[in-house]
């Protein structure tokens, strides 16, 4: 474990298979997610076939970053050990501009500020060496 790593001190998402190629991408920089080939849709978490239409084709299509608070729930009590330190807080579910919808943080913001709607942008913030989540922050739209 790496100086970062232990700083962190939380579980890391796995980085195998098409989960890995994801994080890979935010390591560079990028929120890409997986767009269907033959119906055009984008999806998320990732995986082999298109649950629209079955396409086995698709493509890692870059993200605009940009979207809204779709919901939220405060943690009062973590079930983890690793984020007793950070509560309250609230996991937050973000609906981005391509239609997905992705479970993670808003960034500089409490969770009694949170609303339903709120623009948010691409925050992406390094947790270890390698790993970058895709956290977001309020945006002025
Ligand atoms: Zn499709």
């Amino acid at each position: 474990m790496n100086a970062a790593s232990a700083d962190y001190g939380k579980p890391l998402p796995a980085r195998t298979g098409l989960t890995g190629e994801f994080y890979r991408w935010c390591a560079l920089g990028e929120l890409r997610f997986q767009c269907c080939e033959d119906c055009g849709r984008h999806r998320h978490v990732p995986r082999e076939l298109c649950a629209h239409c079955g396409s086995p084709n698709w493509v890692w299509a870059r993200s605009s970053g940009r979207g809204k608070v779709f919901s939220w729930t405060e943690v009062v009590r973590p079930l983890h050990p690793a984020f007793a330190a950070d509560a309250p807080y609230a996991p937050v579910i973000v609906e981005l501009d391509e239609g997905v919808r992705l479970l993670t943080r808003v960034i500089d913001c409490a969770p009694a500020a949170l609303e339903i709607g709120m623009p948010v942008e691409l925050a992406m913030t390094q947790v270890s060496d390698d790993v970058w989540l895709p956290c977001f922050r309020r945006s002025g739209d």
